[in-house]
C-alpha cells in the first residue's frame, strides 16, 4: 500500500508525471485519489477472444491522461461523468462480473487508478476472483505504473495510437506518445511473453494491440506496422479499428473532420498483409457510427 499511496500523494502514475497530491488537488488527467467509474456493463463487440459468446465486464473508469481530440468516450473522459467509489467495491464490482458469468474483467481507460485498481485486483483475488484481467488502455504508461500490475493483469489491450511526433502533439498533447508507448508494450509483452486461448478461443493469457486508423494519416498507421513487426515479430496479434467517427472537437480539425476512405481503411489493411502481419482482426466499416459509443449511466457502479 506505501507504495501506491505515494505514487499519489506526488503522483507519477503516468508519463504526465504531475507530481500533484491528488488527494487535494488533480493533475492533467483530473482524477482524485477515490476511483471513478462511469458504467459496469457487457460488452459483446470487443475483438473475438475478448468478448466471445458471453461477453466482457467492462468497467468504464472515468477521467483520461490522453484526452484526444476526437475521443469518443468524451463525457467520461474529459467532462469526468462518473461516480467516486471505494476500493473495496472496485473489488466487489469485479467479483460480479465474474458472478455474472463473463469471460473476463476489462479494465477501460484505467491508467490513472493503477494504484488503486492493483489494491482492489488483490482484495478480489483474495475473494476468489479467477477470471482473466483484461487491461484496455491508450498505450501512454508509465514502467512504474505498469510494475504495479506484474502478475494482476493477464491480458494487455493497449491502443498504439500515433507514430508521429506533431501528431501525438497535436491530437493529445503528447509528442512523446510513440517512444512512450513502445516501452509500455514492451513491458506489457515482458509481463505475458505467451498468448494462451482456453478451448472456445477466448484469450486466457496476452496481448492484442489496437490501432485506430485516422483519417489523412494512413501513412502513420504504416509506421507503427512496421515497430510492430519488427519489436514484437510477425505473431503478434493486431486489431486494425476502422470505427473513427468525428466527434469531440475533432471538427475543429481539417484532417480529423471526416470519416475514414475506403481507399484509407484498404491501403492499411493491405500494408498488414504486405509485411507478413499474420494475427489480424479488421473491424468492418459499417461500424464507424457514434451509435456504438456505450450510454454512459452509471449501471453497475453502485451496490
Ligand atoms: S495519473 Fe493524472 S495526475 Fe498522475 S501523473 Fe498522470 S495525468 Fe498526472
Amino acid at each position: 500500500m506505501e507504495q501506491q499511496n505515494t505514487a499519489l500523494t506526488s503522483c507519477n502514475v503516468c508519463p504526465r508525471q504531475c507530481h500533484i497530491d491528488r488527494t487535494k488537488g488533480r493533475g492533467f488527467c483530473h482524477a482524485f485519489i477515490l476511483p471513478k467509474v462511469a458504467l459496469v456493463s457487457t460488452h459483446l463487440w470487443e475483438e473475438p477472444p475478448i468478448s466471445g459468446t458471453k461477453g466482457s465486464g467492462t468497467v468504464f473508469f472515468s477521467h483520461c491522461n490522453l484526452r484526444c481530440v476526437f475521443c469518443q468516450n468524451h463525457q467520461i473522459s474529459e467532462d469526468g461523468f462518473g461516480k467516486e467509489i471505494t476500493i473495496e467495491r472496485l473489488a466487489k464490482i469485479f467479483m460480479e462480473q465474474q458472478l455474472k458469468g463473463l469471460h473476463n474483467i476489462n479494465l477501460v481507460s484505467p491508467t490513472h487508478f493503477i494504484p488503486q485498481i492493483a489494491v482492489a485486483l488483490g482484495i478480489a483475488k483474495d475473494m476468489g476472483l479467477t477470471i482473466p484481467v483484461v487491461y484496455n488502455s491508450n498505450g501512454y504508461e508509465s514502467i512504474e505504473g505498469l510494475h504495479l500490475l506484474d502478475g494482476l493483469v493477464d491480458v494487455y489491450l493497449p491502443d498504439f495510437k500515433y507514430w508521429d511526433e506533431e501528431i501525438a502533439r497535436a491530437y493529445s498533447a503528447a509528442p512523446n506518445y510513440s517512444n512512450i508507448a513502445a516501452q509500455a508494450i514492451l513491458e506489457m509483452r515482458r509481463q505475458v511473453p505467451e498468448d494462451i486461448f482456453d478451448t472456445n478461443g477466448i484469450m486466457k493469457k496476452g496481448l492484442i494491440l489496437r490501432h485506430l486508423i485516422l483519417p489523412s494519416h494512413y501513412r502513420d498507421s504504416y509506421k507503427i506496422l512496421n515497430w510492430v513487426k519488427e519489436s514484437l515479430g510477425t505473431e503478434t496479434y493486431v486489431s486494425l479499428l476502422s470505427q473513427y467517427t468525428p466527434m469531440h472537437r475533432a471538427n475543429t480539425v481539417k484532417a480529423l473532420s471526416r470519416k475514414l476512405t475506403t481507399f484509407e481503411y484498404e491501403k492499411v489493411t493491405e500494408y498488414f498483409l504486405k509485411i507478413g502481419l499474420k494475427n489480424g482482426f479488421i473491424q468492418q466499416r459499417s461500424s464507424a457510427t457514434s451509435d456504438y459509443t456505450p450510454i454512459f449511466d452509471l449501471k453497475g457502479v453502485e451496490e
